[in-house]
């Protein structure tokens, strides 16, 4: 299984830089899960062929892109967008963001090849099918409704938090997994910032150490959505901490789990 966290941070000379702003994570070049920077920085094959979306939840970072992906798409394409969420997602997607206002309501617009955009809603703790992949969305604990993922296409599982604070279900569920390949799990703020973490129900180093202890799997650990200010900082405490097969997944690299 590929996997590719896309860039969406630009350094001085306009190049792709290794702080992330978005969140969208590509999986073998055929489906998005989360869509910050789906418009932004997907390469024209990816564009070709992604039509699944899969989204934790509906903060900005982790939606940005869709609406201008569906829109950059809109005249010529043949199979319509699939936006796999919950219906507490869908429901915001729908009042804040496809509203007339903010932007067309896609799912109500057809091209010459019919409808462009399609709902797939998801209940939690069942599985459901996208593509080649089967997901389980597990509900993780942030300020708004949101999901982790577990991902499998038969021979590699990979598990995901989303945004989240400390947690519980989501590691049950984890737990569960005979083999995962690869665990991806947030960290947005440095431990100076514990506050506004707990406030905005993300993670610190601190705390991410300690629910850690609660992950009873041996793979590979990928740290994923560090706020782009605090990067540095935030790298720097995670390699303080020496937990081996601990790492920052890196952005724009092509995994193959
Ligand atoms: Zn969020």
């Amino acid at each position: 299984m590929k996997l590719q966290l896309l860039p969406s941070t630009f350094d001085e000379n306009g190049r792709a830089a290794a702080r992330q702003h978005l969140a969208c994570f590509v999986v073998d070049d055929l489906i998005a899960f989360d869509a910050g920077s789906l418009a932004l920085a997907t390469t024209p094959e990816q564009k070709k062929q992604i039509r699944d979306v899969v989204i934790s939840h509906a903060h900005l970072d982790h939606i940005a892109g869709l609406p201008l992906y569906i829109d950059d798409l809109f005249a010529t394409i043949k199979r319509p967008i699939q936006i796999h969420a919950t219906q507490a997602v869908i429901d915001v997607l729908e009042r804040d963001i496809f509203n007339w206002s903010v932007y067309p309501r896609f799912s109500e617009l057809r091209n010459e090849n019919g409808v462009v955009m399609e709902y797939r809603p998801f209940e939690t703790d069942r599985e459901f099918p996208v593509k080649h992949l089967t997901v389980r969305a597990v509900d993780v604990n942030h300020k708004v409704p949101s999901v982790g993922f577990v991902v499998s296409d038969g021979k590699t599982v990979l598990a995901m938090t989303g945004d989240t604070a400390e947690m519980n279900g989501f590691w049950n569920a984890v737990n569960q997994e005979e083999k995962l390949s690869a665990l991806l799990i947030e960290c947005a703020f440095p431990n100076e910032l514990g506050v506004l973490a707990g406030n905005s129900h993300h993670l610190t180093p601190r705390v991410l150490e300690k629910e850690l202890k609660k992950f009873s799997g041996d793979c590979p650990v990928y740290v994923i959505n560090i706020k782009p200010m605090y990067s540095d900082q935030v790298r720097r405490q995670i390699a303080d901490l020496n937990i081996p097969g601990l790492d920052v997944l890196e952005i724009g690299k092509i995994y193959d789990f």
